[in-house]
């Protein structure tokens, strides 16, 4: 499993670490947490690895920036097809850009985010989780909020 997350002690960002699904998640820190408890015997991933959230959400690992790049490369040998008189070789660049954008979509993996800590899963079955849920989502943010208050009402009183 290739899990992104930030620590909850210091705060950190590790992005894209590799970690044995029955290991342990350790920040340089000193922090860790047991990934057997997230990980059910069939190698589903049932809650999150670094807070034990067990609301995640299934999303394609599409590389934003390589879909930017893929259509304007398209777009430039299309138009230079144009310059030359060449309409259906325009044409057909740019269907073929689509296709390919379309095919990368298709076969790019899922990864798996939590709804609480934004931590991300990848390389792991997604199986038995939803899509992105917008509501979902929002009751998380009110918690997060609620809690922040909370901590610094404490503080304060
Ligand atoms: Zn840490
Ligand atoms: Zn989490």
């Amino acid at each position: 499993m290739i899990v992104s997350y930030r620590c909850p002690q210091c705060d950190q960002v590790h992005a894209s670490t590799p970690v044995e699904e029955s290991g342990t998640l350790v920040c340089p820190c000193g922090w860790n947490r047991e990934i057997s408890t997230a990980v059910d015997a069939a190698g589903h991933l049932k809650q999150c690895v670094a807070c034990g959230n067990g609301d995640l959400w299934r999303q394609k690992n599409f590389p934003q920036f390589w879909g930017v790049v893929i259509v304007a490369v398209g777009a430039i040998i299309s138009s230079v097809f144009y310059a030359y008189y060449q309409p259906l070789w325009a044409m057909g660049t740019l269907m073929l850009v689509a296709l390919i954008d379309m095919g990368l979509y298709i076969w790019m993996p899922d990864v798996l985010v939590c709804y609480r800590c934004q931590t991300r899963h990848g390389n792991i079955s997604t199986e038995g989780h939803s899509d992105f849920d917008h509501e979902m989502f929002e009751k998380y943010r009110q918690d997060a909020i609620r809690l922040q208050q909370a901590a610094a009402e404490h503080k304060d009183g």
